[in-house]
């Protein structure tokens, strides 16, 4: 055990994990006159906010009314209108504007970075801390939390009346602060740095953290037709799930066929109902590549390409229809008679089976893939232990709690990064604040 040892110095602030809730926390925070730290494990700040958005950053949903944006916390609604009238998603595009990067709106609302690049957001962030005098230490890692002792009787140690004394960094140093924001992010791509330590500490200093799971995450199907055409991508169609014979859950839209099952935003969307369905059984999907297409209709379509093509082999005219790879799958799953057969010599029920099983190709979902695939992961600290007028926890007055430690489920679309500006913003402010009055 290293010998612990501290500077002396006491900061206003001491914020554990530069991802963007804790970076906007730090800058609000120093913007308005408090001494900050930021304590980040890795050796440079943000670095999950580089992968985000595929490398371009999806930074928020261009959704202006509050109420319509937190229709996308179905759980976490209630607790949000605070937050959120303080810090909303109009705010996020005014905060980015004035510090240099400029955004652009996508199709679904999504907001992006003019330059399409998720790391001009972590240099502007990563510039704003500097020029408000915020002390980046990269190459630290916390490995504890130390509360006040509350050995003596006459203290009040009630909940809301302890605070936090200090951190305590691998090195063996201790870092003191008047304020502390545990900023450590969920438990989803832990190869980032957010390998779930903040749930560590939570846990020896009494809060209750639901445990977390693999969110926004593709699915896994048992499909060989599915696996065999990896990398396919079909822009329209529709998924039935579905639980004891009854459609439990429909989407409509684009959907890539992975090694493992399905992917895309649709699907990532889905995983959270998905995950609760399998938690009650055994669950089924249904895919149909021709949602807009009744199955006559689309009966018809093929018979007049079997028309055109009587002497053919099915293998080479079904890519008309359905893309090569695809065709090829299908064709090598079901009726496996069918790829080397001349059209002609196709029946007419064998053709409405094909017809039906492009309508409703069949697959058990089996599973979501894990943490390292997962956007975000559901699961963390309770709503009810944290006072959402200032992101301060109920049980420890000087400590806050910001972005994907919070146990707030929601969907892909920006919706993750608004949550952490807002967070980060409210603490930022509310500790200013506390620290202007005890001056
Ligand atoms: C592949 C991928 C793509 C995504 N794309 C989008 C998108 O486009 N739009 C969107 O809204 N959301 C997206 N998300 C989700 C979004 O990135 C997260 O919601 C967000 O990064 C959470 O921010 P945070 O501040 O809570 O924590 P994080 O970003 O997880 O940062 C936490 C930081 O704390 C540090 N840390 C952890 N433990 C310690 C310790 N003991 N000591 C010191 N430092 C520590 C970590 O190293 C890390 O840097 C994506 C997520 C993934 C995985």
């Amino acid at each position: 055990m290293k010998k612990i040892k501290s500077s002396g110095k006491i900061y206003d602030l001491a914020i554990i994990g530069a991802g963007p809730s804790g970076m906007m926390a730090g800058i609000i925070a120093a913007k308005n006159g408090a001494s900050v730290v930021i304590l980040e494990k890795n050796d440079k700040v943000g670095n999950k906010l580089r992968i985000t958005g595929g490398g371009r950053c999806n930074i928020t949903n261009a959704t202006f009314d509050n109420r319509k944006f937190l229709d996308n916390f179905p759980e976490a609604k209630k607790f949000l209108f605070s937050p959120f009238s303080k810090f909303s998603a109009q705010d996020t595009f005014n905060f980015f504007e004035s510090v240099g990067l400029d955004l652009v709106t996508e199709a679904r609302n999504r907001v992006f970075p003019k330059s399409q690049k998720a790391l001009d957001v972590v240099k502007a962030l990563e510039k704003e801390l500097k020029n408000n005098g915020v002390e980046i230490r990269t190459k630290s890692e916390v490995i504890d939390m130390r509360k006040t002792s509350c050995d003596n009787e006459e203290e009040d140690c009630s909940d809301g009346k302890r605070e936090i004394s200090s951190v305590i960094l691998k090195s063996g140093e201790k870092i003191l602060a008047k304020n502390f924001a545990i900023a450590t992010g969920g438990m989803a791509s832990p190869k980032t740095g957010s390998t779930g330590d903040g749930f560590r500490w939570l846990k020896k200093l009494g809060f209750k953290i639901k445990s977390p799971n693999p969110n926004i995450v593709p699915l896994k199907t048992d499909s060989k037709i599915l696996h065999n055409i990896s990398g396919t991508t079909w822009s329209f169609m529709r998924i039935k799930f579905i639980q004891d014979g009854k459609v439990k859950l429909k989407k409509l839209g684009k959907i890539l066929f992975t090694h493992f099952g399905l992917s895309a935003p649709l699907i990532l969307n889905s995983s959270f109902e998905v995950k609760k369905l399998l938690n009650q059984g055994r669950v089924f999907a249904s895919i149909d590549l021709f949602p807009d297409t009744e199955e006559n209709d689309l009966d018809k379509r093929i018979l007049k390409l079997f028309e055109k093509n009587k002497n053919k082999k099915l293998k080479n005219i079904l890519p008309e229809l359905l893309q090569q790879k695809l065709s090829i799958a299908i064709l090598e799953h079901y009726p496996k008679v069918f790829k080397d057969r001349e059209v002609n010599s196709i029946t007419k029920e064998e053709r409405k089976d094909l017809v039906k099983l492009i309508k409703q190709i069949p697959m058990e979902i089996t599973g979501t893939l894990g943490m390292d695939k997962a956007v975000i992961a559901d699961g963390g600290a309770l709503l009810e232990d944290i006072d959402f007028s200032s992101m301060a926890s109920k049980k420890y007055s000087n400590l806050y709690l910001l972005g994907d430690i919070l146990n707030i489920n929601r969907p892909s679309g920006g919706y993750s990064l608004q949550m952490c500006w807002t967070t980060g913003f409210v603490a930022g402010e509310d500790i200013a604040k506390k620290i202007k009055k005890e001056k």
